[in-house]
């Protein structure tokens, strides 16, 4: 195994895992190795580590690494080249599909795993220089919807509220989250405060998860019919008297249509059990707890978000929470759980084709403010191409060059077979990213640039409760790996573009992000950390964690936001959205009776480059598997442990049965982490429909009509 050398002081970071954004301290071990701790002093995790972040000095070997530029030669074999010959062919590339075929030929797909200054500069590039907003991301699978639930109800992408409200709560209902895996540290906080101060914790999804073994009270809930049961939530609130018409009438519109759309729903609480699959008395149980309780926050996370009709469930839940005026106060409010380290830094600097820089959109006046923030000659003036959309695209030839840095949509997108194929497709395909072993990598790639690691990069990122943090560099940079950032600058000057892209350092990006997004050149208070702009070099190295906004020098964040109103909608005034009846786009019937729903085990990491390293994380689930109600399993004469064909419309996947007495009935489950490249039978990503949510365009990955058959035994 090969390693670099750590720095000898402890330094602070965060960890490049979940969105909880926990933080970290890596030291130097005296056998010269790196040590990771919990950081006491940082407010997300004050200290504590789940088993992936404190696993992560397992994870920094050069094996696979890639670390220096290649370029595919004529026979197809990936070549060394230098930096200037790698970023001179990929401005060619994309300046001749530009000049062929027009800027919206041209796409970059980026991860929620980049820093804030690496998308800034990634949007920057595309939206203000080459003129096309075809920039999406990863974090379009991740909580996309909870962008367009925030969106369309308080008139600007906010989080309301912060960690210290599970703290303080004495409900905590948790919907489509499995946080005891996907968001440990958060978890703990939940449980103590289930232990210590008595609070009810409510687990609302279709799986019997880890998270439901602590629960107070568990609904297994039927798969999309998460709107049902809010709606009739919203439907019981109303008749027990328990909303707060003076919060309503000040500061929202839409609860009438909200309410009659809702009865339209879940007429009473015997039809929301019978749509849901719930029993009336756990139903009402639900109900009661839900009403007598003034301090409750719902948490929501992929189960979710990751759905056609993502936006309405997320609408649902924060109609309940606006009914009642349990927003912004202490212990009260709706809490989107972000998937990646820097999935909300990603929102910020314009990271999804629908933003476009500093949380503005793309109405004329902010079009406007940014050509002129930026001095750009060539601004995209609408929306470009969502995640799925913009693959469509490239099946269909319409888009010729593509960057992806950080991610392998390859393995991870929607028929991840049909991607693949498209990729190679391509003029040009450039992937930025730190290993060799990548599906994107392997699916034709052109030119290949190294970039910097978790533990090498400079920069910040942006957690689920709104708090930035500095991930800071405690190993150099090995081989010719170069921070994003710097690589998309360079490709910019040799765009023609370079003074838009003269920084100097890391810091000099984050001040031109923060001046943005300050009052003076957005125009609202919303997302304001104008306060940031003038932080010296020195200041910015020395950052420490704070929540946005942060509207001046001495403004030290802001914990929450709407207890008394103050919404940025154009009448200050949060929406209540009717939303549409539950539907499934994607049915089981007598070819495909069982419903896939796909997600992640507890010890890996999206497809594993990073986990896939730690020998401690791989026991845990050394190997994909298929979990299937027991009976379901007796049905199909398949037993614990036999190999098994999954099948969909779209692809198929081979893989271990695992009986699990957690899944309801006709319903299976498969993990996304293992790839063509560990494991050639087990792309989940191949299975999954493309379907997507008409206000969010985030995909349905948690059900998909599927055929199981037993395969024999070689
Ligand atoms: Fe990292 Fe998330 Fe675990 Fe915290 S909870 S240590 S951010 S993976």
């Amino acid at each position: 195994m090969t390693v670099h050398e750590p720095q000898p002081k402890p330094v602070a970071t965060t960890c490049p895992y979940c969105g909880v954004g926990c933080g970290v301290i890596a030291g130097a071990g005296g056998d010269g190795r790196v040590t990771i701790a919990g950081d006491p002093g940082h407010p997300a995790n004050r200290g504590k580590l789940c088993v992936k972040g404190s696993t992560l000095g397992e994870t920094l070997s050069l094996d696979d690494r890639l670390l220096h530029p290649m370029m595919r030669a004529r026979s197809g074999a990936l070549e060394r080249v230098s930096w200037e010959t790698a970023l001179d062919a990929v401005a060619e590339g994309f300046r001749r599909a530009i000049d062929t075929a027009g800027p919206d030929a041209t796409a970059f797909y980026l991860s929620g795993q980049l820093l804030t200054e690496d998308y800034y500069a990634a949007n920057k590039l595309m939206k203000g220089f080459v003129g096309t907003a075809n920039v999406d991301t990863n974090s379009r699978l991740c909580m996309a919807s909870s962008v367009a639930g925030h969106r369309r109800a308080f008139g600007s992408d906010t989080v309301p509220g912060a960690y210290e409200d599970l703290d303080e709560a004495d409900l905590l209902v948790l919907v489509g989250s499995n946080a005891a895996w996907c968001h440990p540290i958060l978890w703990q906080r939940m449980v103590a405060a289930q232990r210590e101060r008595g609070a009810r914790i409510v687990v609302i999804d279709p799986r019997r998860t880890a998270t439901a073994a602590d629960a107070d009270l568990v609904l297994q809930i039927q798969p999309g019919a998460d709107t049902t049961l809010f709606a009739g939530l919203l439907v019981h609130l109303a008749e027990a008297g328990a909303c707060d018409s003076l919060y309503l009438a000040a500061h929202t519109t839409g609860f009438d249509e909200a309410l009659v759309r809702a009865r339209e729903i879940a007429p009473t609480l015997a039809a929301t059990a019978a749509a849901t699959g719930l029993t009336p008395g756990d139903v009402a149980t639900f109900f009661a707890w839900f009403t007598e309780t003034a301090r409750t926050v719902t948490l929501y996370s992929q189960g979710v978000n990751q759905s056609a009709q993502g936006t309405d469930k997320v609408s649902a839940i924060l109609n309940c929470h606006l009914a009642t005026g349990r927003i912004g106060r202490q212990g009260m409010g709706p809490f989107s759980l972000t998937g990646q380290p820097n999935a909300m830094g990603g929102r910020e600097v314009g990271g999804l084709a629908n933003m476009l820089a500093a949380h503005m959109g793309f109405s004329g006046t902010e079009v406007d403010r940014v050509r002129r923030f930026w001095g750009a000659p060539r601004m995209a003036e609408r929306e470009g191409l969502k995640a799925v959309q913009m693959f469509d695209a490239v099946a269909a030839g319409t888009i010729r060059a593509m960057w992806v840095m950080g991610t392998n949509p390859a393995a991870s997108m929607p028929r991840a077979d049909a991607v693949r194929a498209a990729l190679g497709g391509l003029d040009l395909l450039v992937v930025s990213d730190n290993v060799l072993s990548n599906d994107t990598i392997q699916s034709g790639a052109h030119i290949l640039l190294p970039a910097a690691a978790w533990g090498e990069k400079d920069g910040t990122v942006t957690n689920s409760e709104r708090r930035i943090s500095r991930q800071r560099p405690f190993l150099p940079l090995p081989g010719e790996a170069r921070p994003d950032w710097w690589i998309i600058a360079e490709v910019a000057k040799r765009l023609g573009f370079a003074e838009g892209f003269a920084w100097p350092n890391v810091a000099s990006v984050f001040r031109e992000h923060a001046a943005l997004s300050s009052f003076e050149n957005r125009g609202t208070r919303d997302f304001d950390i104008g306060g940031l702009a003038c932080l010296s070099e020195a200041q910015y190295e020395d950052l420490a964690p704070v929540q946005w906004p942060v509207r001046n020098h001495t403004d030290r964040g802001l914990k929450r936001f709407f207890a008394a109103g103050g919404f940025y909608t154009a009448d200050g005034r949060a929406r209540l959205v009717a939303v549409a009846p539950p539907a499934l786009k994607d049915l089981p019937d007598a070819n495909r009776p069982f419903l896939l729903n796909t997600g992640r085990t507890r010890d890996q990491w999206h497809t594993m480059t990073r986990t896939g390293k730690a020998p401690t994380l791989g026991r845990h689930a050394p190997e994909p598997t298929l979990a299937i109600h027991p009976e379901d399993a007796a049905a199909a004469g398949l037993a614990d442990g036999a190999m098994a064909r999954v099948a969909t419309a779209h692809g198929t996947a081979v893989l271990r049965l695992a009986i699990d007495p957690g899944q309801r009935r006709g319903e299976i489950f498969a993990p996304i982490h293992w790839t063509g490249e560990t494991t050639a039978a087990a792309r989940v990503g191949a299975l999954v429909q493309a379907a997507t949510d008409p206000f969010s365009g985030q995909p349905e990955l948690k059900a998909t009509a599927a055929s199981l058959a037993p395969v024999p035994v070689a």
